[in-house]
């Protein structure tokens, strides 16, 4: 099989995946490793499958660079069950966080906790339409509070944290959307967690990387999965895993490794993000970004074209073109071209090719 028949995908999640994965795991589908099955046929109990899931956990942590003092755990119900597991697991009784309401995801995670323990709102983007991040000196962080809660990358409102806020607690971070992105400084967050799908893999899978001696820190009574401790003292294998999820997301660390790691990641997506920001900002006002220069996220890039005819058709000619998924949350509206880890630089160009045809054909 070559490429050919393959689109470009700029989905917001899950993701588009490296073309030599998906060829690995096609060429692997019948007879895993000489198993006389596929992986997903296996126990999880079987010598195999442990292999695949251990070297997961290890190139995770080596791709990612995580302390020895962290335990990275793999679990089910995606970054939205995170948003109660988190409070569950860090919070004692009567013990307090904040939050930052970015857009989508952080009310989603502060609405959530909210149920669960005595949270608050350390700042809120609400009134500003959620179009930029706040700078640390914003975020009114309560006497006591055990950390902070961001949102590294809004996937619908298309912002990002250029740089993790400074604030005097630990943070913790919703990385689904720019995860292993770029690199990750550790010694600021006591816990991070993403979901697989947007930048590293399959969906099904949920990662999260918390500071070991946090671990049973709460004192509460949880049912035995919602406790990590669980997780952590079976590593990651308690009940069954996501195996295929698991099993797809090595072979995408794997090729993040032998690609370069973070830095190259972190330079690819800039490269990514720069051609349709300058396409945007080149197009003397024809395509606009809504967002504050200094929070363009650079895995969501939302831009508008001057009416929403215009849009409309803009998404069903550039997949006529074989680019698909361009349409916004249909919370925001207008065009969103995700570009995460997978997606070639080929891809973004073509994009920006069709936007200048586009622009010229109808401006
Ligand atoms: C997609 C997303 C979520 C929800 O993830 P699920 O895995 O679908 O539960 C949470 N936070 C952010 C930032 C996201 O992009």
């Amino acid at each position: 099989m070559t490429t050919a028949g393959r689109v470009h995908n700029f989905c917001a999640g899950p993701c588009t995946l490296p073309v030599s994965v998906l060829e690995e795991v096609r060429d692997e589908m019948l007879d895993f490793d000489g198993t006389g099955m596929s992986i997903i046929e296996a126990s999880h109990r079987a010598p195999a499958y442990d292999a695949v899931h251990m070297d997961a956990l290890t190139d995770f942590r080596d791709l990612a660079d995580v302390p020895d003092d962290f335990t990275v755990l793999f679990l089910q119900g995606g970054a939205t069950l995170q948003f109660a597991q988190v409070p569950m697991n860090l919070l004692a009784d009567g013990e307090s966080a904040g939050y930052v309401d970015t857009g989508a995801w952080g009310g989603k995670a502060l609405a959530d906790a909210r149920l669960l323990a005595d949270v608050y709102e350390a700042w809120s983007g609400a009134d500003g339409g959620f179009r930029r991040m706040p700078a640390s000196d914003e975020i009114q962080v309560s006497d006591g509070s055990r950390f902070l809660h961001i949102t590294s990358n809004e996937t619908i409102g298309g912002i990002r944290f250029p740089d993790y806020p400074e604030v005097d607690v630990p943070l913790v971070g919703d990385m689904s959307s720019d995860f292993l992105s770029r690199p990750i400084d550790w010694s600021r967050f006591d816990l991070v967690y993403g979901g697989a799908q947007k930048n590293l893999g399959p969906a099904g899978l949920a990662i999260v990387v918390v500071r070991t001696d946090l671990l049973g820190r709460s004192g509460r009574d949880l049912a035995a999965y919602l406790d990590y401790s669980t997780h952590a003292s079976n590593d990651s294998m308690a009940n069954t895993p996501p195996m295929f999820a698991i099993y797809v997301m090595g072979k995408v660390l794997r090729w993040m490794k032998a690609s370069g790691g973070l830095v190259e990641f972190e330079r690819r997506a800039s490269e990514r993000a720069d051609l349709v920001y300058g396409a945007v900002d080149g197009s003397d006002g024809w395509y606009t970004s809504p967002v504050d220069e200094a929070s363009r996220s650079h895995m969501n890039i939302v831009f508008r074209l001057p009416d929403e005819d215009l849009e409309k058709r803009f998404v069903a000619e550039a997949a006529e073109a074989g680019m698909v998924n361009l349409k916004g949350h249909r919370s925001v509206g207008g065009i969103r071209a995700s570009v995460y880890n997978a997606l070639a630089v080929d891809s973004v160009h073509t994009l920006v090719d069709f936007m200048g045809a586009f622009r010229a054909a109808n401006a």
